[in-house]
């Protein structure tokens, strides 16, 4: 199921494979975020070329829209958005917490209002692998309790235990078909997230996502949680940092032994235009001249990895006065698909002039630049240089 091929000597980074029903995803991977049945802008083929394994997709939103009948008449999210690679679904448990209009968590389940029409549904543990047994996903993750930030010891404490609850309900529910995960919780408090993951790690889930963090907290503190919690699972299985991040996010939480990511941010800033692109100067602590070696892999392989204010890349906002007559790809560095054929003065008169194309084209380059951190650190741990 997961297969570690390589352990970093100089850190917990792991290379390794995941095996689902769709097919085997090269770890540490990140998944582009397909919430309700679409990477925004991309279609599947799109998806594939790009080079993307797995995608993610949300049971709350499906849930709600399409709906479940039309979910089973499809015959399932692959049919139904015609994708032929592994999926894994999030449970609603984030959704229910941060989306939903009004809701209730009780010892049963969660009571919640719609977003779209103020309709009432009640979401259990049970019902929850159901809808994603439905969707025909490869991962499943468990329904959770996700915890504020911040949130006061008690809530915190409430969250974690009602999550290992419904985790033991869960586990009775069997899909030879589908992996099932378990979600840490326990939000800041150290002994209730170790508590948390011991509780988990005896249910024998497949593997093991962190959540509940990425919620507001400061960064160091999501590093430290990451530093007691991931030692404290179960080596053989995948970790999932669920919602990270920025890439020197993913960099750092691959360090601390995490093999899966999604994250919002490489679709959502292109639609507003801003783009990724490697760092022609890789700015070191010190501030060092400009090299002309591969900035991305000096960084990855300096010293076991990349040093912590190392930026291995740039951000621009496409719309900026100064790309008008710009006639230069996005990145010289890239090869993606708009890289190779258009030029950021064309994207930043997409963007000006609203045309849709524009954030399609933003879209491809920020999913590619992700993929290709991805595959940058992938090489760097099997080179032993990570
Ligand atoms: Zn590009």
């Amino acid at each position: 199921m997961f297969k570690i091929l390589k352990t970093s000597k100089k850190s917990r980074a792991r290379l390794g494979k995941l095996k689902t029903l769709h097919g085997v995803v090269p770890t540490p991977f990140f998944m582009p975020i397909a919430t309700k049945a679409s990477v925004k802008t991309l279609d599947s083929a799109d998806i594939l070329n790009l080079g993307a394994e797995i995608i993610l997709s949300n049971t709350y939103h499906l849930l709600l829209r399409p709906g479940m009948e039309i979910m089973k008449k499809a015959g399932g999210l692959h049919k139904f958005m015609n994708w032929g690679g592994p999926i894994l679904t999030d449970s609603g448990g984030y959704q229910i917490f941060s989306l939903a209009k009004q809701r209730k968590i009780t010892r049963d389940g969660a009571i919640f209002r719609s977003h779209i029409d103020g309709k009432q549904f009640t979401l259990t543990p049970e019902l929850a692998l159901e809808i994603q047994k439905n969707i025909g996903s490869d991962i499943a993750m468990i329904l959770d309790v996700c915890a504020p930030y911040p949130a006061t010891r008690k809530v915190a404490e409430e969250a974690a235990r009602l999550t290992t609850a419904w985790a033991v309900r869960s586990k009775k529910i069997k899909n030879k078909n589908q992996l099932m995960f378990g979600i840490v919780q326990g939000s800041v408090y150290k002994d209730l997230r170790l508590q948390s993951a011991r509780e988990l790690m005896n249910l024998n889930f497949d593997g093991y996502a962190i959540g509940g963090l990425a919620v507001g907290e400061p960064r160091k503190d999501m590093f430290k949680i990451l530093d007691y919690v991931i030692p404290e699972l179960p080596a053989e299985k995948p970790h999932y940092l669920m919602g990270v991040g920025q890439p020197e996010e993913i960099v750092e939480a691959v360090r601390r032994g995490i093999d899966m990511f999604d994250c919002v941010l490489p679709t959502r800033n292109a639609r507003h235009g801003l783009i990724y692109i490697w760092s022609p100067r890789l700015s070191l602590r010190g501030g060092r001249k400009p090299t002309k070696q591969s900035p991305e892999i000096a960084a990855l392989s300096r010293q076991g990895g990349i040093a912590r204010k190392d930026r291995f890349y740039d951000t621009l906002h496409i719309t900026n006065e100064k790309f008008k007559k710009d006639f230069s790809p996005l990145d010289k560095n890239c090869s993606c698909p708009t890289c190779k054929n258009y030029t950021r003065a064309y994207l930043r008169h997409l963007f000006i002039a609203g045309e849709p194309l524009g954030l399609r084209l933003a879209t491809i380059h920020n999913v590619h630049f992700y993929l290709e951190l991805m595959r940058k650190i992938r090489k760097a741990i099997r080179a032993g240089k990570f």
